[in-house]
Parts: C-alpha cells; sequence; structure tokens
C-alpha cells in the first residue's frame, strides 16, 4: 500500500490578511467520535486542537483528546527542528501520515504564527492536516488550471479557496464548501474514520 505523505506549507511573504470566511455548516445524520492525543508542549493547547479537529464537524466529526496515544486514532507531535525553506520557498508547517500520525512544525509555526504561535496559524494547520486523515489525501488547488484539480461528479472542478488547499489560509477557522466537495471525494479505505465508533443504530427485537 502506499503511504502518502502531505505536507501543508506557508510562503515567508504571506502577510496578515485576516480574511472573513464563508464557513460551510450542515447537520449530519451521524456523529464519528475521532479521537485526539497531542504531544504535551507549551504550543500545542489540548483544547485548541480539539477545536480545529471540530472544524470538521459539518461532516459528522466529533473531537474528543485521550492521554494515551495508544487510545488515538490521530497523533499530533511536535518537531522541534530547525525551519528550512524548500526549494520552491515554502516552509512545511505540517505533515500527516496514514493511518493517524501528524508532525506539526514548530519553528515554521513560530514563523508564521510567532511565539507562542497564533490560532490563526495553528487551528488551519491541525484542520488541515486532520483532513487528510479524514481520507482527503489530495489538495484543494486554489487553481482551477492546476491539473491536480479533481471533478465532483455532481458538482465540477474542485478549486478555490479551502482548508485543503495546499497553502495555508492565515485565520480559516472551520471548514468551506470546497472542503465538503474534498471529504465527499476522500479515500474511504484510507481513513481514521473506518476505526471510529458512531453512534447512529440501536438494533434491537422483542417478544
Ligand atoms: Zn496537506
Amino acid at each position: 500500500m502506499t503511504r502518502p505523505l502531505l505536507l501543508l506549507a506557508a510562503f515567508a511573504a504571506c502577510g496578515d490578511d485576516l480574511a472573513s470566511y464563508d464557513l460551510y455548516d450542515a447537520e449530519p445524520s451521524e456523529f464519528r467520535t475521532l479521537t485526539l492525543w497531542v504531544q504535551p508542549h507549551d504550543e500545542l493547547p489540548p483544547d485548541l486542537a480539539r477545536a480545529a479537529c471540530a472544524s470538521w464537524r459539518p461532516e459528522g466529526v466529533l473531537c474528543e483528546t485521550v492521554p494515551d496515544p495508544s487510545e488515538a486514532l490521530v497523533r499530533i507531535h511536535a518537531y522541534e527542528g530547525e525551519c528550512v525553506e524548500r526549494e520552491d520557498g515554502t516552509y512545511a508547517l505540517g505533515h500527516a501520515t496514514v493511518g493517524g500520525g501528524i508532525v506539526l512544525e514548530i519553528a515554521c509555526l513560530r514563523k508564521f504564527g510567532g511565539t507562542p504561535i497564533s490560532e490563526e496559524v495553528l487551528w488551519p494547520t491541525v484542520a488541515h492536516e486532520v483532513g487528510h486523515q479524514l481520507g482527503i489525501w489530495h489538495h484543494v488547488p486554489t487553481d482551477c488550471d492546476d491539473p491536480e484539480t479533481r471533478t465532483h461528479p455532481e458538482r465540477g472542478p474542485v478549486c478555490g479557496p479551502a482548508l485543503m488547499n495546499p497553502m495555508m489560509r492565515r485565520g480559516l477557522m472551520g471548514m468551506l464548501y470546497l472542503d465538503h466537495l474534498a471529504y465527499e471525494l476522500r479515500d474511504q479505505d484510507l481513513s481514521v474514520l473506518r476505526l471510529a465508533p458512531h453512534e447512529g443504530c440501536t438494533f434491537t427485537a422483542s417478544d
């Protein structure tokens, strides 16, 4: 099996544009609980990570932090190494690997979000990496001419602003409509939700 590793990046010149986004909201018919472990770290508040994870609530994803990584479907680790500029001029903020692993690049997050890392940078980063773990092992290109653009069978090309853009959107604290389409196109076999309990069906019998 392939083990995709996808990262979220940021440009150094990305400025302080606090855009207001029209978040996607929906009332799901069933919920699943995604357990989350966050490596203890001064700049990774577990409540913030849980709230960022819950950006996916419109898809029925609930998030709960657990103290033991072996009990968690998603595990967030902090990488404390140097922040290195990539060849394309971007900086990696986070990585996700199939099976629940997320690594956050603390030094690069500080470069864009300050110290301690601001919510407007940490939130979209965690929400994006959790999106990968839900089975969205692709990115939503900002530009529709991008050959990576996928096509939704009913809604057409999935491109434009999204949490799942390859570049971090500062201050985006929830999912957008295009993230919903990307979620519908997710790879269910490579989603941690396969293992998440759900509270849908009560199957009973009586005489
Ligand atoms: Zn990514």
